[in-house]
């Protein structure tokens, strides 16, 4: 079980007893990624996760090579925007969009084309290669649906962006209508394992998550399917959760860390301890080898001083500037932070 740590305790870093055994391990990994370009079983994945802390290092650097081979050391930046905010009907506990709870974010209505092409603009001008319009609601009625259709090829054509679009579950005649409209990726997170699902969500079924995922493939869309870690799942279900993606095959996997929102039920948690967000980071590059890693919410409470470690732990893209209810640190400080890494920022081309 992981639990949360208080961020003012420092935490020692377990040592390893066996260093030959663990050398092995990542010695058999590497051999697999790198040389064999094998994905790793399931197994050998639970044994990478059960290496003691200061072997979190050479597990990183492992993942930072395999994303290299994989990927290669482009980064691709991604702007996001809330075009309708709060007043979900869902009871996600970690988000402060759901209507149920008692949380200082407010509904909105969907922001009208001018403020949605505006903030498209200022995305592109950051040097960003896709922009993602995210609503806050449980799947899209008519009406949403009919805006969605025409925002997205208006966006495309004054900005030459690629456009994303997250809006809850989908019909399998919501995805078509998506797909003709242009819609490059769709955001659908599966958040966490199947297992520990009905412990933080019980207005749907992560079924119906998983389905609109696969709906979305089958309607030649990329699927963007995101994590998020520190809710209060074992090890083990980070693992579950791990393989479910796998099954799924997305394109894309945003990693997202709690940041515990004031009203929700998940206010008191803290959030994770930074060594073990970089153990996870590199446990989901060695699992999905070939996935664009996205550093998405909650990075900057979690990591603190660490960011850029994540990025030479596996992530190879980045959500630049706010998050959907809770500020970003800067564009300038993660293109910089780019820079001293000599990460060039640029689309990344398709999944390998
Ligand atoms: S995570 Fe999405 S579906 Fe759940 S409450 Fe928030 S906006 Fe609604």
């Amino acid at each position: 079980m992981t639990e949360p740590t208080p961020t003012a305790t420092p935490v020692a870093i377990g040592f390893t007893r066996d260093p030959a055994g663990a050398r092995e391990l990542l010695a058999r990994a590497s051999g697999a990624l790198l040389d064999d370009r094998r994905p790793l079983a399931d197994e050998e994945l639970a044994a990478l996760a059960a290496l003691p802390d200061d072997q979190v290092v050479p597990l990183a650097a492992l993942a930072h090579q395999v994303r290299l081979a994989w990927r290669g050391p482009n980064v691709e930046v991604e702007g996001i925007l809330s075009a309708r905010t709060g007043g979900c009907p869902e009871d996600c506990h970690f988000c402060s969009q759901s209507s149920r709870f008692d949380s200082p974010v407010k509904a909105t209505p969907f922001l009208d084309d001018a403020e949605v092409l505006a903030a498209a603009r200022e995305t592109a001008g950051l040097g960003a290669s896709e922009f993602c319009i995210v609503l806050a609601v449980r799947g899209p009625d008519a009406r949403t649906l009919a805006r969605l259709t025409e925002l997205v090829p208006m966006v495309r054509a004054e900005t030459g962006l690629n456009v994303a679009v997250s809006a809850g579950i989908l019909t399998d005649d919501d995805a078509r209508r998506l797909a003709e409209a242009g819609v490059h990726r769709y955001n659908h997170n599966l958040e966490t394992a199947r297992s520990f699902f009905g412990s933080i969500v019980t207005t749907h079924r992560w079924e119906e998550r998983a389905e609109t995922c696969r709906l979305v493939r089958e309607h030649q869309m990329e699927l963007c399917s995101g994590v998020l870690l520190g809710m209060g799942e074992t090890d083990a279900q980070r693992l579950e959760l791990l393989s479910q993606l796998r099954d799924l095959q997305p394109d894309e996997v945003p990693i997202n860390f709690l940041n515990p929102r004031p009203g929700t039920p998940l206010a008191d948690r803290q959030p994770i301890d930074a060594w073990e967000a970089i153990r996870w980071i590199a446990l989901f590059r060695l699992g999905l080898p070939g996935t664009i890693l996205r550093y998405a919410g909650g990075r900057e409470v979690t990591l603190r001083d660490l960011q850029a470690m994540g990025m030479t732990a596996g992530i190879n893209a980045l959500i630049i500037g706010n998050y959907l209810t809770t500020l970003g640190r800067s564009p300038d400080e993660d293109l910089r932070m780019l820079e001293d890494l000599r990460m060039p920022v640029g689309a990344l081309s398709a999944v390998i």
